[in-house]
């Protein structure tokens, strides 16, 4: 099942990561799609002008930076005769961040476009800045350039037809909107996740995707264009670099959370926190607006980018040899993001051409790779949930188990309760019915049978339901010797069981019973769902456990006999006999009624020791005691008080009565019919009966009195009762 479960994990992974993909492919098919310069474009040279702040080559105009500083640019370019439709061309300039710009030449001047004031009129998304030449200009152009503050950056003028600059603005807005859009839903999903996890990394990662959505905007430019937003444009090209440090900070920290910091070296977390810290700084000061930093800036942002995606590279591929999971897609997208972002910074030096491709590449990049993130994290959800699964497991089997014990501890009380206080006849059914009381709670199953042949010298057969005994003699009767020879085995085991009206599972638990007895349990269980092997191990622990209950209630009543009974006649001993009669005596006192006591000695018994051997002497001892207790009533107590002597205590009788069944035991022995070795034997004996009398509280004096009568009956001439006197008196 857990099996099963884990599977589906996986599987769910792969739909997640095949989903990933093909989002991925999408992006880089629209970011490749916008690629590709504009058509019919005309080449434009540009030459440098200004004094020492602008430095161009070839096609390139670069500003230097800074807020205060002014640079302009000579371009020339040709242009063919004016379209037939009457479509204009423009002098097309992706946006960079400069605080204004126009072009100029002669009494012509246009617009002035800036960076910070969110596009304006050329839309929200707007990808460049777009000069509209007059429609009537033909042949060679010479305008220049001018452009006023702002972060260092290269300007790469194109004149192109209108239509065109409006096709390229179009791909421009699809790609930033749809990176827009990827990091605006990756931080709420962050966030949701982050609600339904309760993982401090979705946190992260929340905060990591608002940054780099804020961050990227501001690199856009369509920051400036929100309402509340454009409040960034106050630090002008200082709040991108703020925003770009801090997107740092928070990638370097959701990092380091997703290798799992605590597994980090103490020096490399500390590295990561220290790295994140001068980053956080370091925005500060940007917000801080010091010109002076104006020039540094972009060198130092280009190097904080530098440092935490090595640094993050670093630690991924660390991960990565941990395993942890999409450590390595994680290095990969980071690494292509990082490239991407390089190439990005190439353009800038005209080193690699001005494509789309590059100018938004690294931008799907760094969604791409927060995608990665959360995919991983996801994965992580699965991970935590194996974990609770499993832990919830583990609890229930705990309870299980400690369930299972208390019910062992309960079952063990009432057998030791119940077994104690029986008869010995009804121990064995009553230890097994206790059982099936406490198994059917733990154990589902349709009946529940103990047949055992020779169990304690018995055959028992006990059934659950009850009402069910009969059937289950009749069924079980043809297969006692198959049961027979499964339970000679000794091995708990389940095999299907058909009778003509259902079908079953029947678990055999043989009982531990020496050959030729033998006995099982047997559970059944209707339908086709076998036991399991913790059910069968429990039902084999809870028949041990009963046997060994039953074993040790049979036992102790054997060992109580053997304590209270004679060995050789099974009739009380002298032990016994003196507690009967201590308790006969007070009870008799108390209750104000007779009691009696007879003596009962064999005649000549001597003789017939000697005579025919011992062996015929116990033999007539055991016939002697029977026909004796024969002779006496229920209450009567009977017991052998020493050799050939036997003693009766009559309770409630006394006089007359006491004498009557003296009488009556002598005519018992008189009238046996004994044999010894084919000859006739003959036993008598003489009785002696003394009751108690007021006085006589314990009962040695009515013993030592009727221990007297049996002396004078044996002077009489034996064979005769002989009464104490003071009966009488
Ligand atoms: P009487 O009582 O009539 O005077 O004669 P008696 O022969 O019975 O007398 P006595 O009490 O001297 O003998 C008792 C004999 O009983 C002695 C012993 O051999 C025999 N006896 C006692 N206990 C046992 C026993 O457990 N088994 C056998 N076989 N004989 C026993
Ligand atoms: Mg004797
Ligand atoms: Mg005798």
């Amino acid at each position: 099942m857990l099996n099963r479960f884990g599977r589906w994990h996986r599987d769910h992974d792969t739909v997640f990561l095949a989903g990933f993909a093909l989002l991925v492919c999408l992006l880089a098919a629209a970011v490749l799609a916008a690629g590709g310069e504009g058509r019919g474009q005309i080449a434009v040279s540009v030459v440098p002008g200004g004094a020492g702040e602008v430095v161009a080559d070839g096609r390139v105009l670069r500003h230097a930076g800074g807020r205060a500083q002014r640079s302009h640019a000579r371009v020339r370019f040709t242009l063919g005769s004016a379209r037939p439709d009457g479509a204009g061309r423009m002098l097309w300039l992706p946006r960079e961040p400069v605080a204004a710009m126009w072009a100029e030449a002669g009494d012509w001047r246009s617009p002035v476009r800036g960076f910070f004031d969110g596009g304006g009129d050329q839309g929200v998304l707007a990808a460049g800045y777009r000069l509209r030449l007059p429609a009537h200009w033909e042949g060679p152009v010479e305008l220049d350039l001018h452009v006023e503050g702002g972060a260092a950056a290269a300007l790469r003028p194109v004149v192109l037809d209108e239509d065109e600059v409006a096709r390229l603005e179009q791909r421009a807005v699809a790609i930033a909107a749809t990176v827009y859009a990827a990091l605006l839903t990756l931080s709420l999903l962050a966030l949701a996740l982050y609600s339904a996890a309760r993982d401090r990394a979705f946190l992260l990662l929340f905060g990591c995707a608002t940054l780099a959505l804020l961050a990227l905007a501001a690199l856009n430019g369509h920051l400036y264009a929100m309402p509340v937003l454009r409040l960034f444009a106050t630090w002008q090209a200082q709040g991108i670099w703020a925003l770009v440090f801090l997107f740092l900070a928070s990638w370097l920290k959701l990092v380091q959370h997703y290798v799992g910091g605590h597994r980090l070296g103490a020096a490399a977390s500390c590295s990561v926190d220290v790295a994140a810290g001068a980053l956080v700084a370091t925005a500060a000061v940007c917000l801080l607006d010091l010109r002076l930093l104006d020039p540094v800036m972009q060198p130092l942002a280009a190097l904080g980018s530098a440092a935490s995606g090595v640094g993050s590279l670093v630690l991924l591929m660390g991960a990565g040899r941990r395993r942890v999971a999409m450590a390595w897609p994680l290095l990969l997208v980071v690494l292509a993001t990082l490239l991407l972002a390089l190439l990005r910074r190439m353009t800038g030096y005209d080193v690699v051409p001005g494509l789309a491709a590059m100018r938004y590449g690294f931008q799907a990049g760094v969604v791409a790779t927060l995608i990665v993130f959360a995919v991983g994290l996801v994965s992580r959800i699965s991970e935590y949930r194996d974990q609770r699964d499993h832990d919830r497991l583990a609890r229930a089997d705990t309870e299980r188990r400690m369930q299972r014990e208390a019910a062992r501890t309960d079952l063990v009380g009432a057998l030791q309760a119940k077994l104690r206080t029986l008869a010995p006849g009804d121990i064995e059914w009553t230890g097994f019915r206790t059982l099936f009381d406490h198994l059917a709670p733990l154990l589902p199953v349709a009946s529940m049978v103990a047949v055992a042949h020779g169990f304690h010298g018995r055959d028992l057969m006990v059934a659950h339901p009850h009402a069910q005994k009969d059937r289950f003699v009749a069924e079980l009767q043809p297969r006692l010797l198959p049961l027979k020879r499964q339970a000679a085995n000794g091995i708990a085991l389940q095999q299907p069981f058909t009778s003509p009206d259902s079908v079953a599972i029947e678990a055999v638990i043989p009982l531990q019973i020496r050959t030729p007895s033998w006995g099982a349990v047997l559970l059944r269980r209707a339908g086709g769902d076998g036991f399991t092997s913790d059910e069968m191990a429990l039902a084999t622990e809870f028949v041990r456990l009963t046997q060994i209950q039953i074993d040790q209630a049979i036992a102790a009543v054997n060992l109580r006999r053997s304590a209270e009974l004679d060995a050789l006649t099974g009739s009380f001993n002298r032990r016994s006999i003196d507690q009967w009669l201590a308790r006969a005596f007070s009870e008799a006192e108390r209750d104000r009624q007779p009691v009696s006591v007879l003596f009962v000695d064999l005649d000549r018994f001597k003789a017939v020791n000697d005579r025919y051997g011992h062996a015929c002497g116990d033999h007539c001892l055991r016939a002697a005691a029977a026909a004796l207790r024969g002779a006496l009533g229920e209450r009567d107590i009977f017991g052998r008080y020493g050799g050939e002597e036997f003693i009766a205590v009559l309770p409630g009788r006394g006089g007359a009565a006491a004498r009557q069944v003296g009488e009556d035991l002598r005519a018992a022995v008189e009238r046996l019919a004994l044999e010894w070795e084919g000859q006739a034997l003959r036993l008598t004996v003489s009785v002696g009966v003394a009751t108690r009398r007021d006085g006589e509280h314990s009962p040695a004096a009515t013993i030592d009195r009727a221990d007297k009568a049996l002396y004078a009956a044996k002077r009489g001439g034996r064979n005769c009762v002989h009464v104490a006197p003071a009966v009488f008196t």
